[in-house]
């Protein structure tokens, strides 16, 4: 039976000296190749590679169009004490030229910062580390009725908050981002976030690294910044000098000019 594709890995359990039997029974292998595919697409035969102890493999060229660089594999075995060999696999295996598929990468392993459309839905797993049941208190997990029941009523009632990985993973995220003390906005910055009146202070623990940028002029307006982020729309930035704009010269009144249009 032919199936495809299955990987070139399997060489690497190829070893030692193939079977005196099996390796000359290039003939039956060909046989049983042919009985599955068209004579047209079976090229020479390439190797006899020892799979095991009387097992052997033996690999055809594929002159199939559109598979350059496939192998035609036949696994021959032979039994303990038998004079002749039996079919055991017939598979296409792709060579290193072959053209094949990408390795697959899950849909949610896919989906990047942006991706979502209005109407798209990316549920997280139940298991997602990043959220804990909203009733634990940290690494602990305070499961009672009675402290379900003051969570309720203190309006804490979502069913999971963050965690402290998921808290970790985002201030880390933040910190190494455009909003962090490392890009080039803020190391060009005349003072840090953290003396701007526009920053609004975050509660929690992520208030001692970050809080919000308020200011509408700013490129990070309405996004969580480090405190030692900055920009140059400070709140305390003011012009030197040299940068402020030359003063004009005082009005002059053409007086020849106006007397002669009255006369007019
Ligand atoms: S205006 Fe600039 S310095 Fe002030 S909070 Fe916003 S990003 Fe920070």
């Amino acid at each position: 039976m032919v199936t495809t594709p299955r990987t070139s890995a399997r060489t690497t359990t190829r070893a030692g000296r193939p079977d005196a039997v099996a390796a000359a029974a290039v003939d039956t292998a060909r046989s049983a190749l042919l009985e599955q595919v068209p004579a047209e697409e079976v090229g020479d035969h390439l190797a006899a590679l020892a799979e095991g102890e009387r097992v052997v493999t033996h690999l055809f060229a594929c002159t199939k169009r559109g598979y350059r660089g496939w192998t035609w594999a036949v696994t021959v075995v032979r039994a303990a004490r038998m004079r002749h060999v039996t079919i055991n696999d017939v598979v296409l295996l792709p060579g290193e030229e072959a053209i094949i598929a990408p390795p697959w990468v899950p849909y949610k392993d896919r989906i990047a910062p942006g991706d979502l459309s209005p109407g798209d839905l990316l549920p997280v797993e139940a298991d997602d580390p990043r959220l804990v049941p909203g009733y634990t208190a940290g690494d602990e997990i305070v499961d009672s009725d009675a402290v379900r029941e003051v969570v309720f009523e203190l309006g804490l009632d979502r069913p999971r908050v963050l965690s402290l990985e998921g808290r970790d993973l985002a201030a880390q995220r933040w910190y190494d981002g455009d909003q962090g003390p490392n890009s080039p906005l803020a190391q060009a910055a005349p003072g840090q976030c953290s003396s701007c009146g526009f920053l609004v202070r975050l509660a929690g623990p992520l208030s001692r690294l970050f809080g919000v940028c308020a200011n509408g002029n700013a490129n990070d307006d309405g996004r969580v910044v480090s405190l030692d982020h900055g920009c140059g729309a400070h709140s305390e930035v003011r012009l030197s000098k040299k940068h402020q704009p030359e003063p004009l010269p005082e009005p002059v009144l053409d007086e020849g000019s106006a007397a002669l249009l009255e006369t007019f």
